[in-house]
């Protein structure tokens, strides 16, 4: 059964506006919500977001082996996939959307096998993936350097994705992922 679809990418490269936008296009979606240790943005909420949760609650999901992963994506800060939240989408006979760093990433893909499709999402380039963290205007200077001194990194593991979308321009970056998922859900 085709249970799952994840994107991952580094920060600022896109994926949560092609989240959004697919969303609103395919019904069967849902979205497992993660829970992060770090504040909420201006905007986000809680069980909306993420599951925003203080770092005692977080390792007290740990002790629990609430995660299917959890990752610390940025020192401090840890993002991690609620197996709760699976079985809560599965129940529903949707297809569960992640969005998620690039090690969580292939760490969902190892568990769902041919069941998920693995998407990674390629800026441009490193300066325009700069450009959009700084435009976004949701992060400190600490927190955009501290993203995109993973990203080189990242950028690295998109061969161990099934398919890589290149985030130049949005509409075209929207529609070739939607054509991937078309042929992955009928296949
Ligand atoms: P991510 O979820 O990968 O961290 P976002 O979806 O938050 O990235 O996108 C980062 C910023 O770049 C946002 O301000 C978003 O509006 C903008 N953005 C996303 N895709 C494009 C694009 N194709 N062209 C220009 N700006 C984009
Ligand atoms: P942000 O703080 O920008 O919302 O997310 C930072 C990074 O954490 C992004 O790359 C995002 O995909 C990743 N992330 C969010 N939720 C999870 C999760 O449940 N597991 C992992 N491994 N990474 C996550």
């Amino acid at each position: 059964m085709k249970s799952a679809i994840l994107f991952s990418a580094p920060s600022g490269s896109g994926k949560t506006t092609i989240i959004k936008r697919l969303m609103q296009y395919f019904d069967c979606f849902e979205f497992s919500i993660s829970a992060t240790s770090r504040m909420p943005r201006t905007g986000e909420r809680d069980g909306v977001d993420y599951y925003f949760l203080t770092p005692e609650a977080f390792d007290e999901k740990v002790r629990q082996d609430a995660f299917l992963e959890w990752e610390e994506v940025y020192a401090g800060t840890r993002y991690g996939t609620l197996k709760s939240e699976i079985d809560r989408i599965c129940n529903m006979g949707k297809v569960v959307i992640f969005d998620v760093d690039v090690n969580g990433g292939i760490n969902i893909k190892k568990y769902f096998g041919d069941d998920a499709l693995a998407i990674f999402v390629m800026p441009p380039s490193i300066e325009v993936l700069e450009q959009r963290l700084r435009q976004r205007g949701t992060e400190s200077e600490e927190s955009i350097l501290k993203r995109l001194g993973r990203s080189a990194n990242e950028l690295k593991e998109a061969p161990k994705f099934d398919v890589t979308i290149v985030n130049d321009d949005l509409d075209r970056a929207v529609d070739q992922t939607r054509q991937v998922i078309e042929q992955f859900l009928s296949a």
